[in-house]
């Protein structure tokens, strides 16, 4: 992957997204990879390279915009992973946690990275930020099929208790739960008691690179697998057959865990506009 610096003219964007009102991604593109990704599409690629592009003036650009804005909530991480490696080494995300924290302006981090672990000290400052913590693959193994550099099944654990410990508002994103891949039962068994509140957003096939992922679907399971992950989308009737087990599922695991799982899963027809609807609006 190419690194470079980039020069961005704007950090608040206005999202659709129900997190919040403004978005803000310090960095375009992801090391960390996911096949599934849904912001491929704003990639940079080049000669098949892919290139990070790390917005080396965005904090001083924010603070400008802040003159003028004035953000309900932000939500951190739409369009790419804040605290991936390059992080470590640039600071952009922590520079606008150290911004948005001056301000008093809350916070809505998206997030799947270990390394949000030594910038917990600096979120938990103000009360009312949140962490939507992602674990949708329940392997070691799945994760090594669908995403390239993220962290393993036990790192992520080992963040989300230090996130309870901070006492930061947490929120476990099962999201994308890929049909007939991602296990709920065997999801929740990894995570500590401690979690309260559950996240299960099922895959947004039109947004996501879903030929890609049958592929590697197909590779792994067998073409079986392939056309039943398919055949999920294929048409409304099969689609709300799924949402019903998906709701029973969900419903039994409610009673038998006691936490509050929220299921994401758009109108059949929402697939074909923008709308994501996290059902948590600001
Ligand atoms: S971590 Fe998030 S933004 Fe990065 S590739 Fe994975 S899904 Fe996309």
């Amino acid at each position: 992957m190419e690194i470079r610096a980039i020069k961005t003219q704007r950090v608040l964007s206005p999202t659709q997204i129900t997190l919040a009102d403004y978005a803000i991604n310090p960095y375009r593109g992801c090391e960390f990879g996911c096949i599934y990704c849904y912001a491929l599409q704003n990639k940079n690629i080049r000669n098949n390279e892919e290139i990070l592009g790390i917005k080396i003036n965005a904090a001083s650009v924010l603070e400008k915009e802040l003159c003028y804005k004035l953000p309900k909530r932000v939500l951190l991480g739409s369009a790419t992973e804040c605290f991936q490696y390059k992080e470590m080494e640039y600071k952009i995300t922590e520079k606008i946690i150290q911004l948005l924290n001056s301000r008093n302006i809350p916070y809505t981090i998206l997030t799947k990275s270990h390394l949000i672990a030594e910038y917990l000290p600096i979120i938990a400052k103000n009360k009312r930020n949140k962490i939507y913590f992602t674990l949708n693959l329940h392997s070691n193994k799945l994760i090594k099929m669908f995403e390239k550099k993220t962290p393993a099944i036990e790192e992520r654990i080992r963040v989300i208790k230090t996130i309870t410990a901070h006492k930061i508002p947490l929120r476990v994103h099962i999201g994308p739960f890929i049909p007939y891949i991602s296990s709920l039962e065997k999801i929740i068994s990894l995570l500590p008691e401690s979690i309260k509140e559950i996240n299960v957003e099922l895959y947004h096939h039109t947004m996501g690179n879903f030929t890609q992922v049958l592929n590697i679907i197909e590779r792994n399971f067998g073409e079986d697998m392939r056309n039943k992950v398919n055949s999920v989308y294929k048409s409304r009737n099969n689609y709300l057959r799924f949402a019903e087990t998906l709701e029973d599922r969900i419903s039994k695991a409610q009673s038998k865990h006691r936490i509050k799982l929220f299921l994401i899963m758009p109108d059949f027809d929402d697939y074909y506009n923008e709308k994501i609807n996290y059902g948590d609006n600001i």
